[in-house]
């Protein structure tokens, strides 16, 4: 068999692998509060609350759009017409035209670009989020979390751009089968490691002083036979105003970090029920869930991307000669657009049934629906939160259950309550 139909048997392996492990794995048969259930949790949502929130969302629907837009169109203007192989060539010419050049500066040129053509939005956004008093950072310190993420967006862009491109260079007929391991390795690595090395470069971390809260968080993790190493408080109040938690490393290296904006805003049993959830990720394991889920798509992503080039009108439109050559990198950026068009939804929509699974774990775990009920309306109006957002925007952007869905979660089925 030809490396191609080799690509194409492992493109559906991998397909067919996604599939099963999203059905087997993915908590679908998770109850969903009915509409009237939803409907009661409403009307428990004070109107300023909702109303504020919507019109949050209001202000922030141009930016949201507007950045989806321009992910979308620049990297189609540079794959699917001869632009991005220009530039590449253009920017490898004091180079020689050497393939490794072209892959690193032109790559990350290509790059540079669209986050480039992104930060007006982020602009917008923060703006907007000042207005409401939704983010306490001034333009410096927003200017300096926009160079952090540039660089270590370069740096795994580097590192993904002189691996991939390497590959494609020295085993042409084969690179989708060392790309696709080494896509899913990547994956792995940034659910685990990632976190841990890049959580200190925008936040400074505290133990949380030893209390009866401290010990609380502790006690519940112990009942979820969780080992946590520590408690951790982050300093976010340095740039939001808003509410979180989360638990990151695993086994010896788990940790609880909370928000100090969360200890400041919410009394001992919300901050409990948030923990509580987070705990309810780290025992259902679902980072690593993310990470299996992810891994198998990338990989299905690079193979995908291989049999892309096999479509010679596409090649010629980009003015290129092969998918696998770095002035093609607008055109595996324009399909990787395209492919997240499709993949960001259906990621959201595996998301939100997880997080409803945490909230289920977080509700036993405390035994206090009406604690976890005042944390979401809480949470709601310090985050703004749209409680019900439109249909549309909940499918293509939400990654959790709205707060009424929540609340209608905490109720449990009418005529419990
Ligand atoms: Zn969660």
């Amino acid at each position: 068999m030809t490396p191609t139909r080799w690509a194409l048997v492992a493109l559906v392996a991998l397909g067919i692998l996604l599939t099963v492990a999203a059905i087997a794995l993915v908590p679908w048969r998770l109850p969903r509060p009915s509409r009237a259930d939803q409907a009661a949790a409403l009307a428990d949502v004070p109107a300023g609350v909702a109303s504020r929130g919507r019109a949050l969302r209001a202000a922030l629907r141009p930016s949201s759009y507007g950045s989806l837009l321009v992910g979308l169109v620049v990297p189609l203007l540079l794959g699917f017409t001869p632009a991005g192989a220009r530039i590449v060539a253009w920017v490898g010419q004091p180079f020689g035209g050497h393939w490794l050049a072209e892959a690193l500066v032109g790559g990350l040129v290509i790059l540079a670009m669209l986050w480039l053509v992104a930060l007006p939005f982020s602009a917008w956004r923060h703006t907007v989020l000042r207005d409401h008093g939704l983010s306490s950072q001034d333009w410096g310190g927003w200017a300096a979390d926009q160079l952090k993420g540039g660089a270590v967006g370069a740096v795994i862009g580097a590192v993904v751009l002189g691996g991939f491109y390497t590959l494609t260079h020295f085993a042409p007929g084969w690179w989708w089968a060392f790309g696709a391991v080494g896509a899913a390795a990547l994956v792995v690595l940034l659910s685990f490691v990632f976190p841990v090395l890049v959580e200190p470069v925008f936040n400074t971390f505290t133990p949380m002083p030893a209390g009866p809260l401290r010990d609380e968080l502790l006690t519940m993790a112990a009942r979820d036979g969780l080992a946590v190493r520590d408690v951790l408080v982050a300093d976010a109040s340095r740039r939001t105003t808003g509410l979180n938690a989360y638990v990151s490393g695993l086994g010896r290296t788990r940790r609880i970090v909370v928000y100090d904006t969360l200890l400041r805003e919410a009394p001992p049993g919300e901050v409990r029920s948030v923990v509580a959830h987070e705990l309810g990720h780290a025992k259902d394991r679902d980072t690593e869930l993310g990470a299996l889920l992810g891994a198998i798509g990338a990989a299905a992503a690079v193979v995908a991307l291989y049999l892309l080039g096999e479509w010679g009108a596409l090649l010629g439109r980009a003015g290129v000669s092969s998918i696998g050559s770095p002035n093609a990198i607008g055109l595996a950026l324009a399909a990787a657009a395209v492919a997240g068009l499709v993949g960001g939804p259906l990621q959201n929509l595996v998301s939100r049934r997880v997080e409803a699974r945490a909230d289920q774990h977080a509700l036993g775990l405390t035994g206090d629906s009406a604690v976890f009920a005042a944390m979401q309306l809480r949470l709601a109006e310090l985050n703004i939160t749209d409680v019900h957002p439109p249909r549309i925007e909940y499918l293509l952007f939400a990654t959790h259950p709205d707060t009424v869905e929540r609340l209608a979660t905490a109720r449990g089925p009418s005529g419990s309550s």
